[in-house]
């Protein structure tokens, strides 16, 4: 479950791709109405696009796209779909990824060689702390991918710390595949039934959908909790539907790695141009190997930096960052630009602030303002001078802060048919 090509020279990784994109053209030339309009409005001949720099002569698709014309998507009859996906679209109704026989098959084993990344192996058995129905692709994807890895699968759920403890006294598992929020849940529910939970048979954890490490892949406040806790090897992924691939961390904790058989990652300005090495981008993929919803140059929202330097582990790969942020969350402040999560990474850090959210604005001269509405136990001039020291120490900059009551910050990151707490109030001219 190591692919020789993660090992190679970059410049074969790069050949290899190219060759990969070729059929992957052809394939959305022959089945994709979607990119059929696409090709034929601009004139684009597929038999000239030969390397991954002549991607930049197609034009990008973004989620709009997806939700418009979902169907226009789907390359296979309806007899071919085995499994139905779908993630939340822009406008309000979900999009629906149709999957094939092959593209489980795809995607069992890019979760095998992903955990393999996550020094996973044959002997390993994971706790699968996440949802496999409630047409999610991501706990399915981690049980097809260890049961070809040939590793054992507990298949938990998430919530339920009583049914986890049970889980692990039962069957002794040595990793968790989870949030990692739920890791604190579960260290509480032992702290306060008596379990010892440093001395179970847990090892470590394979995280998704909250970030381990800030970008400059020190931990976050979040992940540095757990290890203070308990001293387990936790490992980052960054995944989603539409790119039916994930960017696993391997023990050297530096950034996800790509796996060049799957998928071609760019990286994007705002003028959809690439940045250069060292700047951070907007991750673009092209999906490899999909039958049922390939996808070219498609733009997933998240900016990340990027690595191409040889890792510890040997693997030749690029490595994926953490992601900074969404891009239509882009503070410019200051002459610093600024995503939210390092905003919340700073305020997370704090003791004696209980809840907070941030807001940004559009000021008089039409430059993004932010306000930090910071439900505390202590409501002082020195505390708030601490509060902004903090940001100036991390950020350079330092945001207004508006100590408020906690119940008010409470309802507000809780409106009425939200099921996610709002921490970003994002009210800016040229947002919705
Ligand atoms: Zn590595």
């Amino acid at each position: 479950m190591r692919p020789n090509i993660e090992f190679q020279p970059p410049s074969d990784i790069k050949s290899f791709q190219e060759q990969k994109l070729a059929e992957q053209l052809i394939f959305l030339y022959e089945n994709s109405r979607f990119y059929q309009d696409l090709f034929r409005k601009n004139n684009i001949d597929i038999s000239k696009i030969k390397t991954l720099e002549d991607l930049t002569l197609i034009p990008v698709t973004n989620k709009d796209d997806l939700q418009q014309r979902n169907e226009d998507f789907i390359c296979v009859p309806k007899n071919k779909i085995i499994d139905y996906i779908t993630t939340s679209g822009t406008l309000g109704d979900p999009v629906t990824f149709a999957m094939t026989d092959h593209d489980l098959e795809r995607l069992a084993y890019n979760e095998a060689i992903s955990f393999a990344v996550a020094d996973g192996n044959a002997e390993d058995t994971y706790q699968l702390m996440t949802t496999i129905d409630r047409r999610f692709m991501a706990g399915l994807a981690y049980f097809l991918g260890v049961r070809k890895l040939g590793a054992g699968i507990i298949r938990v759920g998430n919530g339920m710390p009583e049914l986890q403890w049970d889980s692990i006294r039962r069957f002794k598992p040595n990793a968790f595949i989870t949030v990692p929020s739920f890791i604190l849940k579960l260290i509480e529910y032992a702290e306060a039934n008596g379990i010892d939970y440093k001395s179970s048979s847990i090892r470590k954890a394979v995280c998704i959908g909250e970030p381990l490490r800030n970008p400059d892949f020190s931990l976050t406040t979040l992940s540095r909790r757990i290890r203070e806790k308990w001293d387990i090897q936790l490992y980052s992924t960054y995944a989603s539907t539409e790119m039916g691939t994930a960017f696993t961390e391997c023990r050297f904790g530096c950034g996800g790695h790509h796996h060049p058989e799957l998928i071609i990652v760019e990286f994007l300005d705002e003028n959809d141009r690439p940045v250069n090495d060292h700047e951070a981008g907007e991750v673009t993929i092209t999906t490899l190997g999909v039958e049922g919803m390939p996808l070219l140059r498609f733009k997933t929202g998240d900016v990340c930096y990027h690595y191409t330097e040889p890792c510890s582990c040997g693997r030749t790969t690029m490595r994926l960052g953490p992601v900074l942020g969404r891009k239509q969350q882009m503070i410019k402040y200051k002459g610093t630009t600024l995503y939210p999560p390092a905003l919340y990474d700073i305020l997370d850090n704090i003791e004696n602030i209980v809840n907070y959210y941030v807001e940004v604005y559009t000021n008089a001269i039409g430059t993004d303002e932010i306000v930090i509405h910071v439900g505390s136990r202590l409501v002082s001039e020195t505390f708030e001078k601490q509060i902004k020291d903090h940001f100036r120490a991390k950020l350079r900059v330092a945001p207004q802060i508006l100590f408020e009551p906690v119940d008010y910050i409470e309802k507000t990151m809780n409106p009425a048919g939200v099921r996610k707490a709002v921490r970003f109030l994002d009210k800016r001219n040229h947002h919705k």
